[in-house]
């Protein structure tokens, strides 16, 4: 990837892309369709995440759900059964993106945080941590493995007890905004924040459990636009790219 120079390259920690732990929204996977699993959304992340590995980051990667089932959208039903759905959808991904990158040699181990031996090991930090080290990406599934949280709160925590050194949220937007950028065209983009900015401002980045979990743990976060093509290679490369949180801002707060 030729490097982006139409922007100035972020100062950021040293090393803070040595052990990444990607985020990546079910919707993705939905690509244009919306929901369900599509050809292009998977080739996109795989290609992220391929882009993650050239960048010579370790790489552990929690998927979303929400292109099959969030508890939330089923309230016919009680909400943990949903749940539990929900977190099955995810290993439903995790399988799916497996093969896809195995389609390109890419190795991936799939761990899951509730027991599907048919289809995935179980979860154990040191297990994840030791397959990273060799240099194999590790697709985490079954989120937390309880209800009532989000693959979000998933990746903050995995982020923690796996040593990460950044997590990375890829979603459709390319940024932290001021509102929502669809509804209000006014709306700003941050390029940098605090994660107690984020919790006092009620921005929609994470939900808040997950964006608390990585304040008390000093783990700086960057949101960004996972379907921009090479966008986690040039961040991990150390580019301007989305919104950089850290525990505390040097430099402009927004743009
Ligand atoms: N879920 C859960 N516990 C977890 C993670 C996920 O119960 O630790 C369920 C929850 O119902 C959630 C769904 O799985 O709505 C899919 O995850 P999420 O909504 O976070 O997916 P995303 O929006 O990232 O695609």
């Amino acid at each position: 990837v030729a490097p982006d120079r139409t922007r100035p390259a972020l100062r950021r920690p040293r090393g803070l892309g040595r052990r990444v732990l990607l985020k990546l929204s079910g919707e993705l996977i939905a690509g244009e369709r919306g929901a369900g699993l599509t050809q292009a959304g998977l080739e996109c992340l795989a290609d992220q995440i391929a882009g993650a590995r050239l960048a010579g980051a370790q790489t552990a990667v929690v998927i979303g759900g929400g292109n099959l089932v969030r508890g939330s959208a089923l309230p016919f039903l009680p909400r943990s059964l949903c749940d539990g759905i929900g977190m099955l959808g995810t290993l439903m991904n995790a399988l799916a993106l497996q093969g896809t990158l195995a389609q390109r040699g890419l190795a991936a181990t799939v761990l899951t945080a509730f027991p599907a031996p048919r289809f995935a090991d179980l979860y154990r930090p040191e297990r994840a941590v030791a397959l990273l080290e060799a240099g194999e990406v590790v697709l985490l599934a079954g989120g937390t493995g309880q209800t009532h949280l989000t693959t979000d709160t998933a990746a903050a925590l995995r982020a923690v007890e796996l040593g990460c050194t950044l997590l990375v949220k890829g979603t459709k937007v390319d940024g932290v905004y001021s509102a929502d950028p669809v509804r209000q065209p006014r709306a700003r983009r941050f390029e940098r924040l605090t994660h107690a900015e984020v919790l006092r401002r009620r921005l929609r980045v994470m939900d808040l459990t997950a964006v608390t979990l990585c304040m008390e743990n000093d783990l700086p976060i960057v949101v960004l636009n996972a379907t921009q093509s090479g966008s986690v290679e040039r961040c991990l490369r150390g580019r301007a790219i989305g919104t950089l949180i850290l525990p505390t801002v040097t430099g402009k707060a927004a743009r």
